[in-house]
């Protein structure tokens, strides 16, 4: 086995590409294997809406919004509701991770050129108490240029590394096996797979062509997480969110596999939360898919009704946008793995946001004449009106009749009574001849509209949702969508993975995903959204500036 570099790094990945180009520009040399070609490069981070949690930025304070970070570390404690042993690391990282939020970390990315959309999101607005899950504040960046602009800088860096000799990819190289030396990790070995020229993100083959072995005094693990593995979610579901669904959609491309868990754990690596995951309850098929059950979540405003599979409207806080997994826990008690979305065309135009790079053309093009249509205009983005139009999750009809009946023929037995949904909808507009009203959801709409990004281009000014003047009326079948791995191996603030022992393993790190994002699991429970790229960034520099130094 020859050393090949100074730190081998599995995963060309967002948190891969991070900790290489700090090595790099500290002199040092490194090789980045991944089991994917060429044109995957940023791997889940290049599909992604570029979503950063930021905290008391200058976008934030334009807006009219008051952030801290006190707030911040306030709601990200009661989202992640750190309650065991495990969770002294992921704790540590997730203070240190707001304090990067609150600080470095805007900065940081202009430097290298990244820039934001002037607008902040308000996501998973929580809806329970103060201490309790959600954002108390709009803290959702989005990158100008989605996904492959926060990409850019970093694939820009490693090709300058790459040019002045410091840095090598090796692609269609499988990692099937962490080499440890007298207690320390010095390689990796694994199968060299055929070439491949499918197109990004679509399943590249597994077929072997050759064996390798590379040895290096570190080893950085950023091999994502098990979001494209619907065995290994089933496997370690937990049972506070009930049955796993029969029938998932799948959020991440099948190189998401989960393989490099087991693998670092057979080289002594502590995995730690295994249970908590963060899947989403908006999916929808897509109806021009690149990866194998392709799902797309839609990041909603706050005025869909929601109801469940058998036409219950969901209890508070239930709305769309407000508390992911709380929805997702409700959603398995109902015995159905799908419920309802249902709106009208003023609802869909200003709220449906379709998560990924490829669904946002306007933002991802850094278009600003495409993007400003998605303030005026009577049609949504392009891409939400392809789906309405060809999605087989969309009904669309003149009135709550046909609509039901519409909806009642996409199941295979008929579980929707219109009278029932009739009084649910009528009973809603009602409260909607008030600007004070005691429906939760429609005062939160209210409340939304009180922030000025929000009032822009996130919700629909409040009206009755049956007004043949805001029409059609439009329902959506939505799935459970797999998308994040929320724990992860236990690492300390440099990014060093302990074993079973609670020793650091010499030489091996671990960061992003297959780090829960820091430390096992910074998360604890839930997240507070733009946080898993912004997870990959922190433990990526930390690791990679941490492993330059050790060297
Ligand atoms: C559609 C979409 C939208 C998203 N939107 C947001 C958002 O707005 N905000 C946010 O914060 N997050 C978002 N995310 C999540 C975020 O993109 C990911 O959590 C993050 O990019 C994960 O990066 P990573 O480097 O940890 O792993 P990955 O991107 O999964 O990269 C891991 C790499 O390791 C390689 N690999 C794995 N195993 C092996 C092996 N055995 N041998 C060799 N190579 C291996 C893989 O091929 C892959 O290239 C989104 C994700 C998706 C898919």
């Amino acid at each position: 086995m020859r050393e090949v570099a100074d730190a081998i790094i599995v995963g060309a990945g967002l948190s891969g590409l991070v900790a290489a180009t700090e090595l790099a520009e500290a002199g040092r040399s490194v090789v980045v294997v991944d089991q994917e070609p060429e044109q995957n490069l940023g791997a889940q981070a290049f599909w992604s809406f570029g979503g950063l949690f930021l905290v008391d930025s200058p976008e934030q304070r334009l807006l009219g919004i008051r952030d801290s970070v006190e707030l911040a570390w306030q709601d990200w404690q009661g989202t992640a509701g750190f309650d065991r042993e495990e969770d002294v690391w992921p704790r540590r990282w997730a203070e240190a991770y707001v304090a990067f939020a609150a600080g470095e970390k805007r900065s940081w990315l202009r430097q290298m050129g990244h820039r934001l959309f002037p607008i902040v999101g308000w996501a998973e607005r929580g809806g329970g108490a103060a201490t309790f899950h959600g954002n108390s504040v709009p803290r959702f960046h989005v990158t100008w240029g989605t996904g492959p602009g926060l990409v850019e800088p970093f694939a820009r860096r490693a090709r300058e590394a790459e040019r002045a000799g410091r840095l090598r990819f090796l692609w269609r190289h499988q990692v099937d096996r962490l080499v440890r030396t007298q207690g320390a990790v010095t390689g990796v070995a694994g199968t060299l797979l055929e070439p491949s020229h499918v197109p990004r993100g679509a399943a590249s083959s597994r077929v072997g062509v050759g064996e390798f072995e590379l040895s290096a005094p570190v080893v950085i693990v950023a091999s994502g997480g098990i979001g494209g593995n619907p065995e290994l979610i089933r496997r370690h579901w937990p049972a506070r969110l009930g049955t796993p669904p029969a029938h998932m959609l799948s959020g991440v491309p099948q190189h998401v596999d989960g393989r490099m868990m087991a693998i670092t754990e057979a080289a002594g690596g502590r995995l730690i939360n295994r249970d908590r995951m963060w899947h989403y309850v908006e999916g929808i098929k897509n109806w021009n898919p690149i990866w194998e059950r392709h799902g797309i979540r839609i990041l909603p405003g706050p005025s869909s009704m929601w109801f469940d599979a058998t036409g219950q409207r969901l209890p508070a806080p239930n709305y769309p946008g407000y508390d992911t997994l709380g929805t997702l826990r409700h959603l398995r008690t109902t015995g159905h793995d799908h419920s309802w979305f249902i709106l009208n065309q003023s609802i869909i135009r200003k709220e449906f946001a379709l998560s990924g790079s490829e669904q946002n053309p306007d933002l991802t093009g850094r278009n600003w004449r495409l993007t400003a249509r998605r303030a005026f205009g009577k049609r949504a983005p392009a891409p939400v009106e392809a789906f309405k139009a060809q999605g087989e999750d969309f009904v669309v009809a003149p009135t709550l009749a046909e609509l039901v009946a519409g909806m009642n023929r996409l199941t295979r037995t008929p579980l929707l009574v219109l009278a029932d949904i009739e009084w649910e909808i009528v009973a809603r507009d009602r409260e909607l001849a008030n600007p004070f009203c005691k429906d939760a959801q429609v005062m939160g709409i209210h409340n939304a509209r009180r922030s000025l990004g929000d009032k822009l281009v996130r919700t629909a000014p409040p009206h009755r949702l049956l007004d043949p003047a805001h029409g059609p009326l439009i329902a959506v079948r939505l799935h459970i969508l797999t998308r994040k791995t929320l724990g992860g191996f236990e690492t300390d603030l440099e990014g060093r993975v302990f074993g079973e022992d609670h020793q650091v393993i010499p030489g091996l790190y671990a960061v992003g995903e297959a780090a829960g994002f820091g430390g096992g699991g910074m998360h604890g429970y839930r997240s507070l959204e733009g946080t898993f790229l912004g997870g990959c960034l922190f433990s990526g520099r930390n690791a990679g500036r941490s492993a330059a130094k050790s060297l």
